[in-house]
């Protein structure tokens, strides 16, 4: 039996997409986004990059338009936060003390920025996640500021860029020996390093803040480990984010590390599904059991678990996919690699159009791509195929990669 009244927690990538996903697949019951944003559902990358640098304009950051919701019959709840709820009773409690009930349930809270303990809460020491933190970074960064980055991880390296893109003084502070190291391993994030530096980033690595100085109830400027001390205007934190599992938590699904663990399909327990963020996926194809917080996989995970709810329980085999911008320099990565994976250049280095193949077992788990957009596609395929490739030919820009992918058939 098809559900009557689907509910979906979370007004982001995934929820948004489910939403829309079950009319595309014919759903005829109630759609329901309850979500704790002040805004209706947007596209989160474009906040650290064009919608703070001022190049897109606030109507173009949302999803859909409103009109959009009621033609669809999808019932959008802003400002709803979700605290407790019960699978047995098909229901839901509102911070508001309301009470809603489903059907079915689709959980996609995404995840809150994390906030340093020893930092100020200060009004201009900021984190970036939603739609008003990113014009809240936007009103910081006035005519000659100092932007102090705490983290080189994706938000605060193309926070970085685009600050520096608008003219702005930047001092990256990131305790790793390399920008972007735990995404991208030692040797692309040294890469990045360079480009930071190359277009006047401070790049600080291997450093800490010790010691926080403020004024007047605003931080002035920060003691660095190396001792030394820097004056600044605007902080942003950017040191990962915590998943929201309050309410998978609190209806008791299962809870592994920092994820919901869900099947392949993305079920978390009969008629709820978990999505984007939160969601730990054996992912069927790469047989290995992942949790990505990117926006196409955000994406498909909604349009999967829409499909699923309307049409029949199916697995999600997708391969992960994300890109970063940063500057002129597009980086795109296909899969999913760990640190041990061993790595294969092609391509050049210096000239910044480059690629890197992750292996494990003879097998490509992922390919990292720097201006290089045709070989990360070729890429995907190859590790979708999960055929065994030679190192060499991957590294040698001899080959054509394209006669490497097996045919259909
Ligand atoms: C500034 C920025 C730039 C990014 N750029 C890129 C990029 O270039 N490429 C890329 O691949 N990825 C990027 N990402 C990551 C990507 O946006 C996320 O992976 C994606 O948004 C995750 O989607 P989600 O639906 O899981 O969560 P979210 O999009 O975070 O949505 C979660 C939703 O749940 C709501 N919510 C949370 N708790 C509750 C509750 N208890 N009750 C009700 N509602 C609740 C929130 O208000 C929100 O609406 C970026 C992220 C940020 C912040």
């Amino acid at each position: 039996m098809t559900a009557k009244r689907v509910v979906i927690v979370g007004g982001g990538g995934a929820g948004d997409a489910a939403a829309f996903a079950l009319r595309k697949k014919g759903f005829g019951g109630e759609v329901v986004i309850l979500s704790a944003d002040r805004d209706r559902p947007y596209d989160r990358p474009y906040l650290s990059k064009e919608f703070l640098r001022g190049e897109v304009e606030l109507e173009k950051v949302f999803l859909h338009d409103e009109a959009d919701y009621s033609k669809e019959r999808i019932e959008l709840r802003l400002q709803q936060r979700v605290v407790a709820g019960s699978l047995a009773g098909k229901m839901l409690s509102l911070q508001s003390g309301d009470e809603v009930k489903f059907d079915s349930l689709v959980l996609a809270t995404g995840g809150t920025p994390r906030r340093l303990p020893d930092a100020p809460d200060s009004y201009n020491v900021l984190t970036l996640r939603s739609l008003r933190d990113s014009q809240a970074v936007r009103d910081a960064l006035k005519p000659g500021t100092r932007l102090l980055l705490v983290g080189a991880g994706f938000i605060g390296a193309e926070v970085g860029a685009s600050a520096r893109q608008l003219g702005k003084d930047v001092l990256m502070v990131e305790s790793a020996p390399v920008p972007l190291a735990r995404a991208l391993g030692a040797e692309v994030g040294e890469v990045y390093a360079s480009i930071h530096r190359a277009r006047g980033v401070d790049v600080r690595t291997g450093t800490t803040v010790k010691e926080w100085h403020s004024y007047g109830g605003r931080v002035t400027g920060v003691t660095l480990s190396d001792g030394r001390r820097e004056e600044v205007d605007v902080v942003l934190i950017a040191i990962g984010i915590d998943p929201n599992l309050e309410v998978p938590r609190a209806l008791g699904l299962h809870i592994e590390g920092s994820g919901v663990r869900v099947d392949e399909g993305l079920r978390a327990a009969d008629g709820v599904y978990c999505g984007g963020d939160i969601a730990l996926h054996p992912h069927p194809i790469l047989e290995q059991t992942i949790r990505v917080e990117h926006w196409e996989v955000a994406k498909y995970h909604g349009r999967g678990i829409g499909s699923s709810i309307a049409s029949g329980h199916a697995p999600v085999t997708r391969l992960p996919y994300f890109w970063s911008d940063q500057y002129d320099v597009s980086l795109e990565y296909r899969g999913y690699a760990s640190g041990d994976d061993e790595a294969v250049w092609r391509g050049d280095k210096e000239a910044l159009r480059f690629s890197v193949f992750y292996i494990r077992g003879g097998r490509i788990m992922a390919v990292l791509s720097v201006n290089d957009k045709e070989t990360n596609e070729i890429g995907g395929k190859l590790v979708e195929s999960r055929r065994a490739v030679d190192s060499r030919s991957l590294a040698d820009a001899a080959v054509d990669l394209a006669e490497l992918v097996p045919t259909a058939g």
